[in-house]
């Protein structure tokens, strides 16, 4: 017999509700929920194969010991207790920062990826994390820190009510989004057209999105930046800056508009080939437009000027009064946010606290670059001590950090490792042990990162759809008994964690004079949570301390995890509104336009207008039945137009002898791959595109059916030494190749 079960999809940002089918204990169906407070019932073709993505037979179903050279299938005492013999002795021989701490991106698509890793690297106390946002949007991070105190308050595009929309490297019709959480994004920019709106996409390749804009612009990869400073300089020049209500709340107008004296659309034209009427014309029409939002992306981030181009996307939001007003970008706001503190200086937001051991890379946000964790694994010199041990979490760097046969071959090299997968894939098979979680059908679900970008404020929590499998363990339990057996409380109750952050929280929370609770006793607040696990009574802490909660019983109509589970298709919090200035943390209380290590680094934009490297180009690009190296071994999302084909213009392709479907060889600094061309005037000349998460042709991994069409790994074309200086990012869009047809 068959029943229907609801569950938020974690297979992209856009988090849209689905309702399952389920026959026993197997997902057969997904559709979209269309009561849904947020997605409205919308799907894509990933969350219909959500039942596939589930049930794949390659899952790992009980964890795996290394034993004599080979991973074995164990039971999960055996596992922890290795995890325990293998980790510890590198802890107290070699100190904490000798243990690697990588996390993937699924992380933020789990409750237990978002609950417990702090737990675990704050318990470790090492400075050896790397994560999946220096190859991603770490840039954004630290733009926001620098302009308004806290590397988390990410400005939105108000797609439901704005008049103009510029995106520039964002493709949302294939990847529903990132940085901005919208179920049904392309129904999104339709409405937005409908309503008289007009969409401008900036963008090397005539992507789906771009052929549904009013105008599009094939710039030159990698000069997001400069286009950007030269629409600033025009808004400065024809005097068309326009704060509105931000005026109180902004400073450096002035030092911004010498800052960027040098960018005329002029001087940038012959480095972004965009003809400087067309950027002046962009200038006039956000500045005309009744509202507008600018929203930069993967292509502008994943660059040379990466954090320069993040900056001023916020930059001409603010010159143009469309910060923090409806129809322009505004800051969501959560309903498990801390409890909003009062308006004022906060700390601030601080770069390069500590570098790297080997390249001296400054961390940001408390990460070093993913970029660098070869060198720190194999390369002995350098202050400090290696990296000898890593803990990976639903990560998997072979394939999405550069140069991955060189951390490869330093995977190999390390005293222990332990991956939390559900694969065994290119990098957990180079672990000691493996822990799997269970599919997501079988854990609950609630969007703690997601929440904070959404273009809605709205809350929704669904508990697992399927009973826990025999012998399987839940991704909490197996977070939060790994945190335990690395920091020498191996054995203890998995308990002993949820109690211990539950106990921290409500200590520090009681003597802040701003919550709720302020004064009360933190037993007595204790004793009133409720929830069937630790997880979900960590999730009523923080709903009830949050922005919309019960505060504990001050606002009895407020948010606790009672009242969410009564609303089982979520409740709406309403649209985003101006929260100026509460969200702003840096040391003057204001936005500050020109933040120092910005100004530093205008000097290497300012070169960049004559640098103009001859020769082929390339970016990556988005499938929209793929996500990152997710999808690959899900036959029903492979194959038609997700294939890791080598897109080149036809002016290109004829210069260089290269046929459609031949096999091509593309050359970077880090390697070589040889793929199949895809000759196509989808990009514009001088810039070839391959995407990213593909390569699985490497032995000892259990992912039979991606192995059968394995494509070629896009960042083995790299070799990890460039970097957006300020963010530590990857440089993965506008790197130089060299592409030889070979058959
Ligand atoms: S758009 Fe994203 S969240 Fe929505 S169904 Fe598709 S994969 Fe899932």
């Amino acid at each position: 017999m068959s029943r229907t079960a609801l569950r938020i999809c974690p297979l992209c940002e856009a988090t849209c509700g689905l309702t399952l089918t389920v026959e026993g204990t197997r997902v057969t169906g997904a559709r979209g929920d269309r009561d849904d407070v947020f997605s409205r019932g919308f799907i894509c073709p990933k969350g219909a194969a959500f039942g596939a993505v589930d049930g794949d037979p390659d899952r790992l179903r009980a964890p795996l010991v290394r034993k004599d050279g080979e991973l074995r299938e164990a039971t999960w005492e055996e596992a922890f207790d290795a995890v325990a013999t293998g980790m510890r002795p590198v802890i107290e021989r070699y100190g904490p920062n000798s243990v690697g701490v990588v996390l993937g991106n699924p992380n933020v698509h789990t409750m237990a990826g978002a609950l417990y890793p702090p737990v675990l690297i704050a318990g470790l106390g090492t400075r050896s994390l790397f994560t999946a946002s220096t190859v991603d949007q770490m840039p954004k991070h630290v733009s926001s820190g620098l302009l308004y105190g806290d590397a988390n308050a990410i400005p939105v595009p108000d797609l439901d009510h704005t008049d103009h929309l510029l995106l520039i490297g964002a493709n949302p019709l294939e990847s529903n989004g990132s940085l901005c959480t919208a179920p049904d994004f392309p129904g999104k920019l339709k409405a937005l057209k409908a309503r008289g709106g007009t969409l401008s996409v900036i963008d090397p390749r005539h992507t789906r999105t771009a052929r549904l804009a009013d105008r599009h612009i094939a710039i030159r990869p990698g000069t997001d930046a400069l286009l950007l400073a030269a629409m600033a300089y025009v808004l400065f020049e024809e005097e068309l800056v326009e704060l509105g209500a931000l005026t109180p709340h902004v400073q450096g107008t002035e030092e911004l508009r010498d800052a960027v004296r040098d960018f005329t659309p002029e001087a940038v034209t012959g480095a972004c080939d965009v003809d400087a009427a067309t950027i002046r014309a962009l200038a006039r029409e956000l500045a005309a437009a009744p509202t507008a939002a600018v929203y930069g992306r993967i292509g502008s981030c994943t660059v040379q000027h990466g954090t320069l181009a993040s900056w001023l996307v916020d930059v001409l939001n603010i010159l143009t009064g469309n910060l923090d007003r409806p129809g322009g970008a505004l800051f969501p706001q959560a309903a498990t946010d801390r409890t909003p503190r009062p308006a004022g200086p906060g700390r601030g937001f601080a770069l390069g606290r500590w570098r790297s051991r080997v390249g001296q890379h400054p961390e940001a946000k408390g990460e070093l670059p993913l970029s660098v964790l070869a060198e720190e694994i194999d390369t002995a010199t350098g202050a400090g001590e290696p990296v000898r041990a890593l803990i990976a979490v639903a990560a998997n760097p072979v394939l999405s950090a550069p140069d991955g046969d060189r951390l490869d071959k330093a995977l190999d090299s390390l005293d222990f490792m332990v991956s939390v997968d559900p694969y065994l894939n290119e990098t957990s098979r180079h672990a000691h042990v493996v822990l799997p979680p269970p599919p997501p059908s079988q854990s609950p679900h609630h969007d703690f990162a997601f929440n904070t970008l959404a273009v809605r404020n709205q809350v929704r929590y669904t508990r697992p759809a399927v009973p826990l499998e025999p012998g399987r363990m839940a991704e909490t339990e197996i977070l939060a008994r790994l945190t335990l057996a690395v920091t020498g409380m191996h054995g203890a109750e998995t308990a002993a964690v949820d109690d211990l952050v539950i106990g921290q929280t409500l200590g520090k929370a009681v003597k802040e004079p701003h919550t709720p609770v302020h004064g009360r006793d933190p037993k007595e607040l204790t004793a009133q949570l409720t929830g069937e696990s630790g997880p979900e009574r960590w999730l009523d802490l923080m709903l009830r301390l949050g922005p919309y909660g019960d505060g504990f019983g001050v606002r009895p109509d407020g948010l606790s995890l009672a009242k969410l589970l009564e609303h089982p298709h979520g409740i709406d919090l309403g649209p985003l509104r101006p929260r100026l200035p509460q969200p702003l943390k840096t040391r003057s209380g204001t936005v500050e336009l020109l933040p120092q290590p910005i100004a530093d680094d205008l000097p290497r934009l300012r070169r960049a207008l004559t640098e103009r490297p001859d020769g082929l180009v390339l970016v990556g690009r988005r499938h929209l039945r793929s996500n990152n190296s997710w999808m690959h071994n899900i036959p029903v999302l492979t194959g038609g137009s997700n294939r890791c084909t080598l897109q080149i213009h036809p002016e290109d392709a004829e210069r260089l002898g290269v046929r459609d479907g031949a096999a091509v060889r593309v050359k970077g600094a880090g390697g070589e791959v040889t793929a199949a061309a895809e000759v196509t005037d989808g990009v514009r000349p001088g810039v070839v595109s391959l995407p990213h998460g593909w390569g699985h042709d490497r032995p000892g991994t259990r992912l039979s059916h991606a192995a059968t069409d394995p494509g070629v790994n896009v960042n083995q074309l790299l070799d990890g030494s460039l970097l957006d200086p300020l963010s530590g990012n990857a440089v993965l869009n506008g790197i130089p190749v060299e592409v030889t047809a070979t058959g």
